[in-house]
């Protein structure tokens, strides 16, 4: 029932070497999640039956840095918090994405407070920001094949001189229309 049933019997296929790396390299992302509020129970249902991220190959979520290549920080990030984050990024293997999602992941959100990090991409390199307070599952999936494009291009993340990673810094719009007020809404004077 595989795909050796619908070729031909001793066939061969020509390609290049990077071509291969590179689709099986998109076709596993292990990631790991950074799951601190609540972003990271869409990013559970991301894995759940309904949205399945199996269907994209990144359903082996790690929770050892080193076995994982796409850091999914979900949910704010208090200034306590991140030296852990920035352990864990160091820890992943390379190459290695990093997904921001939600709005306390990429600006704090509306924790504008001293304790609180306005933004994660100011202490570790951020290469797809997924929008939403909090993003819809789908959203975060949009934000993996984002990534997978990347890896299909060849597009290993680049660095400056010094060895210092950059983030690619791509911004994933929004692909979800709220559905207008059943009810209009008054102030109720
Ligand atoms: S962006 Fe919204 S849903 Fe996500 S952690 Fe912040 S407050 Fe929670």
């Amino acid at each position: 029932m595989g795909i050796e049933a619908a070729l031909p019997v001793d066939t061969f296929l020509t390609t290049q070497l990077q071509r291969v790396i590179n689709w099986a390299r998109r076709s596993s992302l292990w990631p790991m999640p950074f799951a601190t509020a609540c972003c990271g129970i869409e990013l559970m249902a991301t894995a759940c039956s309904r949205y399945d991220v199996a269907r994209f190959g990144a359903e082996a979520v790690r929770f050892s840095p080193r076995q994982s290549d796409m850091l999914i920080v979900a949910g704010r990030i208090s200034i306590k918090t991140m030296p852990v984050l920035q352990r864990i990024y160091l820890q992943m293997s390379e190459p290695k994405w990093v997904i921001s999602m939600g709005a306390c992941a990429s600006t704090g959100g509306v924790f504008d407070t001293y304790a609180v990090v306005q933004g994660c991409d100011q202490f570790i390199p951020v290469d797809v920001y997924v929008p939403g307070c909090p993003p819809r599952p789908e959203q975060l999936i949009e934000g993996i094949m984002a990534i997978q494009r990347i890896v299909d291009s060849d597009g290993i993340p680049p660095r400056v001189q010094g060895g210092k990673r950059v983030g690619l810094n791509l911004a994933v719009a929004p692909n979800y229309q709220p559905r207008p007020q059943p009810v209009p809404m008054t102030l109720g004077v």
